[in-house]
């Protein structure tokens, strides 16, 4: 690669248009690629549905030889082979998943430079055997794809990934360039010190959306909830619900199809064929709603997505704006809508408190989720905050999400919570730990079997509470969750305080708190 003769000018905007049928690059495409054809390595940050792949595969076609892809999505390579396949590009692909003589035949073709791209899995790069197989073929440049797999704080890190400074000290002519939807400052610095690309130019494109309405709402009757958001907003279009585990894909699917909206299930738990069948009518019907886990949408490339609704919480901003970067590719106006509540914050804590890992993991997790909680009960414009994560600051109010588009109120809630916590560090005392239901029971006054019978009727804050009713201590809970103020120990949701909840209890922090919205009237009772 080291002496390709240098492209003509155009080169690549032939490629593009005759290969792909595109009229030009979109955005930092074009000055990606010629970077990469002059044989220069480039990082490049660009939001999902922004166009990566034609970064690397026109320089592959441009350059002599083959561009090689590291990518972790095993499960995508046969798709990608064969779309590129359909576009008359030779790819091929080399996995686990292969048999003996397919891989042979893509070795062979590769030897033999009749591969425009091969399409590898990390693990398979790290043996000995393929390196040497690539010692032989000519390569026109490396691409690494989902390339923030190599950070250790991410949500994906692959430990195999960290390897792949081996690239350039292997094959040190060859271009390389490393492409990420994930775009914090943190994880680009990691992605340059690991990978080696302290050469690198960076890319770091535009990731805002500015055709998506984000909305979070309190969660009451999630499927109410959502019923009641398509009919008024969506109805008839195209969209994606995303639930956390596969049962509640199953309930909520059959709940819109026995409300009139068309509907399909997709998680993993599904028959391949089932999951396969559902994919391809929602790709190609109009008005399907996809009732989906998060194993749904990779890869997916419908343009008139009109919404994604989710009915729990992400675990990071980074999922959060992946899943909902599926709406409106199409630049048409499209919805992001969340609904949360003081249960996923409980459930997430405690996935995290009791999940694997050391010490280190579960706190690195817990920031993840923090950052997601912090959108979630902003008071500020949502877009402005969620750009700031992705290292654009400052942009000010967008105009186009709930926050601006309503300002919530606020309030000064750091009574109630002096109270909440203080019955916690009574509880404590005692060497005693409950659930927010309890607490909830314990401020109200009420003399449930349960607070009778373990005394709790004697403490000093028993029915101290009766300036909020059961929704509004729920709020409150949720906040100081949220707030990092109130934690989450063991199996059962049982709370406890932080290092933080002595500055709210000793009066030296106020709690601005959000004023929870009016309970909407639903029809037929509660959803879920
Ligand atoms: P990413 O990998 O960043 O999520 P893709 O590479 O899958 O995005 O591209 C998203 C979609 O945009 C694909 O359908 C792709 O064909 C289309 N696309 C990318 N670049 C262009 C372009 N220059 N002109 C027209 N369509 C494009
Ligand atoms: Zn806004």
């Amino acid at each position: 690669a080291a002496n390709t003769p240098p492209a003509p000018p155009n080169a690549a905007r032939e490629v593009l248009q005759r290969v792909w049928g595109y009229d030009d690059f979109r955005g930092d495409q074009a000055a990606v690629v010629d970077e990469l054809i002059a044989g220069r390595d480039a990082l490049v940050l660009m939001p999902t549905g922004g166009g990566k792949s034609l970064c690397y595969q026109v320089p592959s076609l441009v350059r002599e030889g083959t561009g090689v892809v590291i990518s972790p999505l095993i499960a995508l390579m046969a798709d990608q082979v064969d779309a590129l396949s359909a576009l008359g590009v030779r790819a091929g692909f080399l996995n686990s998943t292969q048999l003996p003589n397919e891989r042979a035949a893509t070795e062979q073709a590769l030897l033999a430079g009749e591969l425009d791209l091969l399409y590898l899995a990390p693990e398979r790069l790290l043996v000995p055997e393929t390196q040497r197989l690539l010692d032989n073929a000519r390569i026109a440049l490396f691409a690494i794809d989902e390339a923030h797999c190599v950070s250790q704080w991410g949500h994906d890190f692959r430990p195999d990934y960290l390897r792949l400074s081996m690239l350039h000290e292997r094959w040190p002519g060859v271009p390389r360039v490393a492409l990420t939807a994930t775009a914090t400052d943190a994880t680009r610095r990691e992605i340059a010190t690991r990978l080696e690309l302290e050469n690198a130019r960076h890319f770091v494109a535009d990731f805002d959306r500015p055709n998506i309405t984000y909305r979070i709402v309190a969660k009451d009757s999630p499927q109410q909830q959502l019923l009641a958001f398509l009919q008024a907003e969506h109805a008839g279009d195209s969209g994606i619900v995303y639930c956390l585990s596969r049962a509640s894909v199953e309930k909520t699917a059959a709940f819109l199809e026995s409300k009139g909206i068309p509907a399909l299930p997709y998680h993993a738990g599904l028959d391949r064929q089932v999951r396969a069948a559902n994919q391809s009518r929602f790709l190609r019907e109009d008005g399907l709603v996809m009732v989906a886990t998060i194993a749904f949408g990779m890869g997916i490339d419908k343009p008139d997505v009109r919404f994604v609704a989710h009915l729990d919480l992400p675990k990071s901003v980074e999922g959060y704006y992946q899943e909902t970067g599926r709406a409106g590719r199409d630049g048409q106006p499209s919805t992001a809508w969340l609904t949360y509540g003081l249960a996923d914050v409980v459930q997430q804590r405690k996935m995290i408190a009791t999940g694997d890992g050391d010490a280190a993991h579960q706190r690195n997790l817990g920031r993840h989720l923090d950052a997601m909680l912090a959108l979630c009960e902003t008071v500020t414009c949502r877009r402005e905050q969620l750009l700031a994560y992705f290292g654009q600051p400052g942009t000010g109010p967008c105009g186009n999400c709930d926050t601006c588009l309503e300002p919530p109120k606020t309030w000064d809630g750091t009574i109630p919570a002096q109270k909440l916590l203080s019955t916690v560090v009574r509880l404590d005392r005692r060497g005693q730990r409950y659930g927010s239901g309890h607490l909830i029971d314990i401020l109200l006054g009420r003399e449930t079997e349960r607070v009778v019978k373990l005394g709790h009727t004697d403490l000093t804050t028993f029915g101290i509470g009766t300036e909020l009713d059961e929704r509004g201590w729920r709020g409150v809970v949720r906040q100081l969750l949220s707030a990092g103020l109130l934690d989450v120990e063991g199996d059962y949701g049982m709370l406890g305080l932080t290092e933080a909840s002595g500055t709210v209890l000793r009066g030296e922090r106020q709690v601005a708190m959000r004023t929870e919205p009016e309970r909407r009237k639903t029809r037929s009772g509660s959803g879920g």
